[in-house]
């Protein structure tokens, strides 16, 4: 039997990847305008540094990891997420002191060992921007904006805006003595998962997917009322921005997020379209992450949008598939010859052809040209070459003329430019 990939592992293939071009391209385009700048980071880093800035408490670095000893015998991990390598170099490099307010965004692929399923895989893809030095609101309802309009921009009309405060280290602490002195009295009813939780980190609690916790949870106090006054002035403050230029959102006081270092603002969009994995994009304000890592302290927000969840809300894959604009039909060997010519010249004046290859018959040639859905073909004949022109048809229209043999790449190249 042949030897298949790996479980989890999915290869994008023709036809879907056409979606996922798209989509970078456009979060290239707005990102710049939002002047943003692309950041490559290593696909490896050290483990100790992930669990530092991810926390040694969260799913990812307790249980999601792929780690491994290089022959050198140092740690390893395969980056489960962006945005504490992208802090890492913020800080390796001094970007911070040439450059106080820092815009970075960054496209890839990241692993986490979780059980796959639609919408969940061990490797995935991320579009991460991350707006660093800059502790005020207007960072927050900025990359916010950004995130939404991309998002329009791809035409989702599905997905909506969640957000909430999760404060930050000095009112989180007696938040969570109150919310473990309200789980300890329901301890029993809580599943394996959240009764560890319990003790290491029990805002995650809330991304528990069992009902019987969630049925739990609807009278537990939320970290929203326990906010200090800056917290709470932050947190207006991002709502007020955000009304004035009416974007739409919802808070969710339960909705909390998987890695420790988030602080005040966090949001999550959501849709109704892919069934239990309904998170297109998550993200939020991590100012203490920076410091955490051994750097000096450094407010910032981001996000992470999931690029398979996001594709399969793109629709329709012939809305984004590409066909050639011609397709050269020969036949005989002297057609065949000139035919090989003429497309590279239509090549190098940018326009797609194609031709078949074979000397089949024209027949056979039209039904290829018609599978790949070619704009027009080209018909060179023995007949035409004798006389010197070619047949050009289009397949739209079904009409055909006769065009000068002199004149085929000028008229291709004018009529296609003026279908783009
Ligand atoms: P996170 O980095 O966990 O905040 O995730 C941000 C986004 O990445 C999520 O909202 C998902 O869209 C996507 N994502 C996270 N984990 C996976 C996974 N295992 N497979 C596919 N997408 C994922």
């Amino acid at each position: 039997m042949s030897i298949k990939g790996i479980r989890g592992f999915k290869d994008i293939l023709p036809g879907e990847i056409e979606k996922w071009q798209f989509a970078e391209g456009e979060a290239r385009r707005l990102f710049g305008l939002f002047g943003f700048s692309e950041l490559r980071i290593p696909l490896l880093e050290r483990t100790e540094l992930l669990s530092r800035g991810i926390g040694a408490s969260s799913d990812i670095v307790g249980k999601e990891m792929y780690t491994f000893p290089d022959r050198d015998g140092d740690s390893l991990t395969l980056r489960p997420e962006a945005t504490t390598s992208i802090v890492r170099a913020y800080l390796e490099h001094n970007l911070y002191l040439k450059e106080p307010v820092g815009k970075y965004y960054f496209i890839g692929p990241m692993f986490r060992y979780e059980r796959p399923q639609k919408g969940r895989y061990r490797q995935f893809h991320q579009i991460d921007a991350e707006f660093l030095g800059v502790q005020e609101a207007e960072a927050d309802a900025e990359i916010l904006v950004m995130l939404m309009r991309y998002l329009t921009d791809l035409g989702l009309k599905k997905v909506s805006l969640q957000i909430n405060s999760l404060g930050c280290p000095d009112c989180r602490l007696p938040y969570k003595a109150e919310i473990q002195k309200f789980l300890r009295t329901k301890s029993e009813s809580l599943c394996e998962d959240c009764q560890r939780r319990l003790d290491t980190n029990p805002l995650r609690v809330f991304d528990c997917k069992q009902a019987t916790c969630q049925a739990l949870l609807a009278a537990a106090p939320v970290v929203l009322d326990f906010l200090c006054a800056d917290c709470r002035r932050h947190f207006e403050r991002v709502k007020t921005l955000l009304n004035g230029l009416e974007l739409a959102y919802s808070v969710n006081p339960r909705m909390v997020r998987g890695l420790d270092y988030y602080t005040r603002t966090a949001f999550e969009v959501v849709t109704g379209e892919l069934g239990a994995q309904n998170a297109v994009c998550g993200g939020g304000r991590y100012d203490g992450l920076a410091e955490e890592i051994g750097g000096p302290p450094i407010p910032a927000i981001g996000f992470a949008i999931g690029m398979e969840r996001l594709v399969m809300l793109l629709g329709e894959e012939s809305n984004y598939s590409r066909h050639p604009d011609v397709f050269v039909a020969a036949l005989g060997e002297e057609a065949q010859r000139r035919a090989f010519i003429l497309l590279q010249e239509l090549r190098d004046v940018g326009v797609w052809a194609e031709a078949d290859y074979g000397g089949k018959s024209l027949k056979s040639q039209m039904r290829r040209a018609d599978k790949m859905r070619s704009s027009y073909v080209i018909i060179l004949g023995e007949e035409e070459l004798r006389k010197g022109y070619a047949v050009l048809r289009d397949m739209a229209t079904k009409g055909q003329e006769e065009i000068a043999w002199g004149e085929i790449v000028r008229s291709l190249k004018s009529k296609v430019g003026s279908e783009q």
